[in-house]
């Protein structure tokens, strides 16, 4: 028997997972008077994929410099969408990156401020102590650099905020829907679900995190270079007496600590008295058979004197008191895949994967640009040559950095 459409309209896009890239991806489209439909397979904001959890870190920090335009163009658009809905999800903080003095990512990161005229301070161990109220302790050949954009963002909150903007704008949203095959019928899109019924789509923006891999292999043979890691964001105990110092209100800012190993964290916010120290890093694992289990060995060998060396004591350093699992979703060079799917689909098909550990914040830019393609063929005002998907033919490691210790996954044991 010939399957039916689930919805006899033909929708002007059709997005494909509502992570935080195709919540922010419907609502560009929907803000511009087209109709969309927003498909999920599981739940709505459920904890199975990249986008959940209590904090996401902004800055404006990267060593490479493609980044730096769009991540100011995402801090103009979170706050147009905190000014639609009426209500916020950032709290605003600055961001400290810090690290050996030769560290070349830090270097180059600060290189970028300074070819941006991006405000910033360069602070030596003294200072940097005296700025921070002598909460942060760093060796003598380390370096701190001060930046303005940073603070955390509340990654279900903000979800939902896209969400209730979108239908706001009239897309329609439905979850429990798993796409497992796209099609093309003339000029239309056919796109199918495994309940075996389908929608149809002038335009599909798949933005499927760590299952792109397997959806873009089903739909066109081809094998991207996505990979899915499972890791873990711990919470560290601030000793008693010190909770107020490590709060936003007071200060505290978002960090990231380059060097071996890379470490990455938020002011106290979310658990009242502990902060986020986390490890950059995890292991492969797929997506559908995740064991939940956390390397807490390594975590605690590669945070533990970390926090001791850099928080004086403030914060107990044996054990992380809470841990949460989540996926990253990992090209080779660490960079997004933004780009038509090509091949038989041309344009009309748009990716956004591969976020690399860092999309959160650059969700509404990468929102705008998805809904560029999808809708006029283009992006407008961004070069995306660093993120199309050619790159990897040229090279399958893709985009060769300038500098030589790209920050590094931490591999975490199986
Ligand atoms: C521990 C951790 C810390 C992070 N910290 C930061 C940070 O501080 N700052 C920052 O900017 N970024 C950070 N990130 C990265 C950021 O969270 C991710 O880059 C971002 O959430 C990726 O969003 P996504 O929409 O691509 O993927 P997801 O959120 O995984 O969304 C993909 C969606 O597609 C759905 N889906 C999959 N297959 C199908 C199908 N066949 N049919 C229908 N739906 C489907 C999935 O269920 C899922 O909901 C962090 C990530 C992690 C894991």
């Amino acid at each position: 028997m010939e399957s039916q459409p689930s919805d006899d309209r033909i929708f002007d896009a059709i997005v494909v997972g509502a992570g935080i890239i195709g919540c922010c991806t419907a609502y560009e489209i929907a803000k511009r008077g087209r109709s969309v439909l927003l498909v999920e397979r599981f739940d709505f904001l459920h904890h199975l994929g990249s986008s959940h959890g209590e904090s996401r870190t902004i800055r404006s920090t990267y060593p490479e410099p493609y980044y730096l335009p769009l991540v100011l163009d995402s801090a103009r658009l979170w706050a147009q969408a905190h000014s639609d809905i009426g209500f916020s999800t950032l709290t605003k903080a600055h961001q400290l990156d810090l690290g050996p003095s030769n560290n070349k990512s830090l270097l180059s990161v600060i290189s970028n401020c300074e070819s941006s005229s991006l405000p910033h301070r360069l602070l030596k161990p003294d200072e940097l102590s005296k700025r921070f109220s002598g909460l942060f302790s760093i060796p003598d050949d380390w370096i701190g650099l001060v930046t303005e954009l940073g603070g955390v963002i509340k990654p279900t909150k903000a979800q939902s905020m896209f969400l209730a903007l979108s239908v706001k704008y009239g897309a329609v949203l439905k979850d429990h829907v798993k796409v497992s095959q796209i099609k093309r019928l003339g000029g239309i899109l056919r796109v199918e679900t495994d309940g075996g019924d389908y929608f149809l789509g002038k335009k599909c923006v798949v933005t499927v995190g760590a299952w792109t891999r397997e959806l873009v292999k089903t739909v066109t043979g081809l094998g991207l270079p996505i990979q899915p890691i499972h890791t873990t964001i711990c919470y560290w105990r601030i000793r008693e007496g010190f909770e107020g110092e490590f709060t936003a209100e007071a200060g505290f800012p978002t960090f990231a600590s380059y060097g071996e190993p890379y470490i990455y964290g938020t002011p106290s916010l979310e658990f009242p008295g502990l902060i986020k120290v986390a490890l950059h890093g995890g292991h492969a694992c797929d997506p559908d058979r995740r064991a939940w289990t956390h390397d807490m060995e390594t975590i605690k060998k590669a945070v533990g004197p970390w926090i001791e060396g850099r928080f004086g004591g403030r914060v107990e350093s044996e054990e992380p008191v809470s841990a949460q699992a989540c996926m990253y979703s990992m090209t080779p060079d660490g960079d997004y895949v933004i780009d038509f799917l090509g091949g038989g689909f041309g344009r009309d098909v748009v990716v956004g994967a591969g976020f690399s550990g860092h999309g959160f914040k650059m969700g509404p830019v990468v929102g705008r640009i998805l809904a560029d393609l999808a809708l006029d063929g283009e992006a407008h005002g961004v070069d995306l040559e660093p993120f199309r998907l050619g790159r990897f033919e040229k090279n399958p490691l893709g985009n060769v950095k300038d500098f030589e210790e790209q920050v590094s996954l931490h591999d975490f044991k199986n």
